[in-house]
């Protein structure tokens, strides 16, 4: 496989009519890492995704998926991934079993395996005391661990994951944060949209933050960081007034700001560089490159 890349996208685009959602996307996910996909809403994740699994196809540029090129060699590259869907498409008709053997036969795992794969399955989601239940029967945070479970009945080399845990409450969103990492720990590459960045934080090796349709920052997210918001901010709080005042400041003294409801938060201290107000100090995070780099607060 060239260069060990389990994905290659290369000045994608993909337009709807007069919308650009993907706008000239380069995008490298190294074999055994996690990427994560990072973005506000309509920042092209989800066409990203829809691109990477064929179902949409890209009006320019070069896509490879675990060495197979797009569209052209989609059906050998599907057989390959795992995907988990945004939306919950079990079938609430059948068991937990029933619904992973289903999977088993349109991945065309030999049926000699089959039975293995079940319990692995099974296995993973913590599920094997359910398997006889109908779905319906699940909790929300359950049927989430079973739609990334059914994705992996093949043993794929790549999962993409579209918004694992979106609109879930914060206990289902740990079970799944430990799932995936689980995931991570057993060598499986990983390509996971989110717009949470805590979830990208605690799950990616690297992180892509996309804004209209493309990429404005890519790598490790303590050296995105780094790069973008320094070591330090100092959370200063007040009235509007009063913190429009430390913004004219900050930014004449060429330190960049971001705006957090009730306080601003001057980014980039990195020592004494002469910026003394009262004020909380703290560690600059992703959550400051966000929303210094796509101009977005955090839903
Ligand atoms: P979200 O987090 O809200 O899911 P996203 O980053 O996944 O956002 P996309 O769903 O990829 O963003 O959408 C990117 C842009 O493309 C948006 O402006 C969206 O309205 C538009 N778009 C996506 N799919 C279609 C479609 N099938 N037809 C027309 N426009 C579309």
């Amino acid at each position: 496989m060239p260069g060990e890349l389990a994905i290659r996208l290369q000045g994608v685009v993909k337009r709807y009519g007069p919308i650009t959602a993907v706008d000239g996307l380069d995008l490298e996910v190294p074999i055994g890492t996690c990427v994560g996909l990072l973005g506000p809403n309509g920042a092209g994740k989800s066409t990203t995704m829809r691109l990477l699994t064929a179902q949409s196809i890209a009006d320019e540029g070069e896509l490879e998926v675990l060495g197979y090129a797009l569209p052209g060699e989609s059906k050998q590259a599907r057989a390959r991934c795992g995907v988990v869907p945004q939306l919950d498409n079990l079938d609430t008709t059948l068991t937990v079993a029933q619904n992973l053997l289903v999977f088993t036969h349109l991945y065309r795992v030999p049926r000699a395996e089959r039975r293995e794969a079940i319990e692995r399955a099974l296995e993973l989601a913590k599920l094997r005391d359910r398997r006889d239940d109908r779905v319906d029967k699940l909790s929300g945070g359950m049927r989430r661990r079973l739609l990334i479970a059914r994705a992996l009945v093949h043993r794929p080399q790549l999962v993409l994951l579209d918004e694992p845990t979106v609109g879930l409450d914060p206990q289902v969103r740990q079970e799944l944060w430990a799932l995936i990492d689980a995931l991570r720990s057993e060598g499986t590459t990983l390509l996971m949209s989110t717009h949470y960045i805590e979830e990208a934080q605690r799950l990616a090796d690297t992180v892509l933050i996309m804004s209209h349709g493309t990429a404005v920052a890519a790598g490790r997210p303590s050296e995105l960081v780094l790069e973008h918001a320094g070591r330090e901010a100092l959370e200063v709080y007040g009235p509007p007034a009063r913190l429009a005042e430390v913004e004219a400041e900050a930014v004449s003294a060429g330190l960049r700001t971001r705006r957090t409801g009730t306080s601003v938060a001057v980014l980039g201290l990195d020592g004494a560089n002469g910026f003394l107000h009262e004020g909380e100090r703290r560690p600059a995070n992703l959550e400051d490159v966000f929303v210094l780099l796509t101009g977005e607060e955090i839903s």
